[in-house]
């Protein structure tokens, strides 16, 4: 099937160059330069200040916090701290912007030359900058009216500049996809992108393969999905791809994107940055930051979490661990590439799977009873982490229970799903719904010896050298002992009983 992305046959012909723009909120309590909560839930307007309105006369002050943020992102993506930024004035006009302008970083950004790495890619998308800024107001579009809410004003965003190093709609969905983990990894945004944390904004041109010259760009405002981000650069393409064909003129176009249509909306002509007469902002000094405020920084993005042998706990406040480092980590501990992806994306199930190890289980038991029966018990139930009910000494327990072979697997499954249901300890509810396994020699040898008499034509079989008789003998074994036997012990025993009665 195609995706809704794909691209035509005759793109190939065609070398797409892609760039992205992120705005990221940063995960702070309170705005960029007021003290006013960054609640974008409260009531509309509640949460403004004359500061944050823009009236005459106010001074702002930077939030440490925002910056703090902004540097640990600057830093994990190999960014270069600037000692040394200046604060700018964006002005447009804008309902939603009542100062008339956007408190920014114009031309000495915060940090400046990164890189992120794109996962199973084998490729770096370099990072022109990372500034930091304030956010506008909401409009709220309803049938008779628009209606304003000042809340947002303030906010404080981090936006993240790539170069245009993005050759296919997959790369621009795998850099979105790790720059919003880096992120939220470090706490630096909740990013998450249906609220309007991580917002996108990519600018698009192809040119025929072979030229040197860059195509002319289509820019699209504010993508929040990142569906809408994968179709609406597919989009891009396709109608430069066909306007090219036709032998059109491009004009470079900042679009909307409509979802419901999926199309590109024109929205206005590129603007030049003359027309948004950037000045020095007079309120505010520079920003300057001493090295070692960027180190003390640097120190918190190292560490590592994957558990070591002995068996360390480890703690999670303190320092944070990149998703790249983490996923190399967890590879060279054997983990399947799938099962990392859940680690690195999804903390929670990180943390339990760190505990479950902590009090003994190997990665292998901890990925099979974890990530692969767990995970797929709550996914069936369509239930989170926070609602199992199953605590990381239990799932120990069971795990116990099935190396020391007290339980087989299958008993064990039925146990795990039992558990899950009461919330009950594992060696109690084995017990009580009598899942405990037959290890008793004596019963596996007296019910060998029952399947051997009553099957004397299979037995005879094997004698003659059809030695995969054996699988039906332990089967019926299997049957008469509900399923809770090691299946290896019953063969064992068979095959010892069978070469007596030869
Ligand atoms: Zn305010």
């Amino acid at each position: 099937m195609q995706n809704s992305w794909s691209l035509p046959m005759q793109s190939k012909n065609y070398e797409i160059i892609i760039g992205l723009e992120v705005h990221a909120q940063l995960a702070t309590r309170s705005k960029m330069f007021c003290r006013c909560a960054v609640d974008v839930d409260a009531k509309p307007n509640t949460k403004v200040c004359p500061i944050c309105l823009g009236l005459p006369g106010v001074l702002p002050q930077t939030n440490d916090q925002a910056i703090k943020l902004g540097i640990r992102a600057a830093l994990a993506l190999g960014c270069s701290v600037n000692l040394e930024s200046r604060w700018a004035r964006k002005h447009y006009f804008s309902p939603d912007l009542p100062k008339g302008y956007q408190i920014t970083q114009y031309e000495h950004p915060l940090a400046e030359k990164g890189v992120l790495e794109l996962p199973g890619f084998d490729k770096k998308v370099r990072i022109r900058r990372l500034h930091l800024e304030e956010d506008a107001g909401k409009l709220i579009h309803s049938t008779r009216k628009t209606l304003v809410d000042f809340n947002r004003c303030g906010v404080p965003l981090a936006e993240i500049v790539s170069e245009p190093d993005i050759r296919s709609v997959e790369e621009a969905d795998a850099y979105l996809k790790e720059l919003r983990l880096v992120l939220r990894t470090l706490g630096v945004s909740e990013a998450e992108m249906e609220r309007g944390h991580f917002r996108c904004e990519p600018n698009i041109s192809v040119r025929p393969r072979g030229q040197k010259k860059l195509g002319v760009r289509s820019e699209i405002k504010n993508l929040n999905s990142f569906k809408a981000v994968r179709e609406g650069i597919a989009r891009a393409v396709k109608d430069q791809i066909e306007w090219l064909q036709q032998g059109k003129e491009i004009v470079q176009t900042t679009y909307l994107w409509d979802e419901k249509l999926r199309e590109l909306r024109p929205m206005r002509a590129k603007e030049t940055a003359a027309d948004y007469r950037y000045f020095p902002e007079p309120d505010l000094p520079p920003l300057i930051l001493e090295p070692f405020e960027i180190e003390e920084i640097k120190k918190q993005i190292m560490g590592t979490t994957v558990p070591s042998n002995q068996g360390t706990t480890v703690s999670f406040d303190v320092s944070f661990v990149l998703p790249a480092q983490k996923r190399k980590e967890w590879l060279e501990k054997g983990l399947k590439k799938q099962d990392v992806e859940v680690l690195v994306a999804e903390p929670e199930w990180e943390r339990y799977f760190i505990q479950l190890s902590n009090v003994g289980a190997s990665v292998k038991e901890a990925s099979t009873w974890l990530l692969n029966e767990a995970r797929g018990i709550l996914a069936e139930r369509k239930e989170t982490l926070a609602e199992f009910k199953v605590p990381v000494k239990e799932l120990a327990s069971l795990i116990k229970l099935l190396r020391d072979g007290k339980l087989t697997r299958p008993a064990a499954k039925e146990l795990l799903a039992a558990m899950a249901d009461k919330g009950r300890n594992a060696a109690e509810l084995m017990e009580e719904l009598d899942l405990g396994g037959v290890s008793d020699e004596g019963l596996l040898e007296k019910t060998a010896r029952k399947v051997i008499e009553e099957n004397p034509d299979a037995c005879g079989r094997y004698h003659k050298g059809k030695t995969n008789v054996i699988g039906f003998l332990l089967g019926q074994c299997m049957a008469k002992l509900r399923g809770k036997a090691d299946p290896k012990a019953v063969r064992e025993m068979l095959m010892k009983l069978l070469s007596e009665t030869r």
